[in-house]
């Protein structure tokens, strides 16, 4: 697999010049803030927004799609590529995707085991624990018990099948609908499609369990 699994520095950084990168940054912030040219909590909402709304929003729309067309679902499964790019998402580490799609019996489970390779285009910035050698090590290792942690407990004889994105091809998780969705548009579907429920850390949300969250979390 490590042949495969080659990257180009341009677009992807390495845990190795993580620190590098981090103390560079934190240094052009603290110039840019002194000289009075930035303000620090503009910036933490633009990266909170990307990390939480723009993007996972983006994967929403393709689960809600086709979850509600199954010609889409079709083609999804084909070519998940052309697919995603045909509602607008393409570009930036998602050039090569793969949808892989949850059933009752199967569950499926993202990682990139070497850094964090991730579909950008669909679901933004990766969330940190995402970039965190224990999920990386444990997610293959022992899927179940990273999904307990997360509040995810499937039935015994639910296969979990875990996927090692690589710079070439990244994974996106169409969750399951969930039940009583029947009379709901496809917009009040994608309202219900966690970031975690692409990524295979998550279920898709009922409406009930939507309707208690607060509205800064969504
Ligand atoms: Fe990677």
């Amino acid at each position: 697999m490590s042949d495969h699994h080659h990257h180009d520095d341009h677009d992807h950084h390495h845990d190795n010049h993580y620190s590098d990168m981090q103390a560079r940054v934190k240094a052009l912030e603290t110039l840019l803030t002194a000289k009075g040219l930035i303000d620090p909590a503009a910036i933490d909402a633009i990266v909170e927004t990307y990390e939480t709304k723009v993007g996972p929003r983006n994967g929403a729309q393709v689960v809600a799609k086709a979850w509600v067309d199954a010609e889409f679902r079709d083609w999804l499964t084909r070519d998940a590529t052309a697919a995603i790019a045909s509602l607008g998402f393409s570009g930036r580490q998602g050039e090569h995707m793969r949808a892989v799609f949850n059933a009752p019996d199967e569950h499926n489970l993202v990682v990139c085991t070497l850094c964090s390779c991730y579909p950008w285009s669909v679901l933004g910035l990766p969330p940190v624990w995402y970039k965190a050698p224990a999920y990386r090590s444990r997610a293959v290792m022992d899927p179940r018990g990273v999904l307990a942690e997360f509040g995810v407990t499937l039935p015994e004889d639910t296969r979990i099948r875990v996927w090692d994105s690589t710079a070439e091809l990244r994974y996106l998780v169409v969750p399951e609908r969930p039940a009583g969705t029947e009379r709901l548009n496809e917009a009040a579907l994608a309202a219900l499609v966690t970031r975690d429920s692409m990524i295979g850390t998550g279920l898709a949300l009922s409406p009930e369990a939507l309707a208690l969250q607060p509205e800064a979390a969504r």
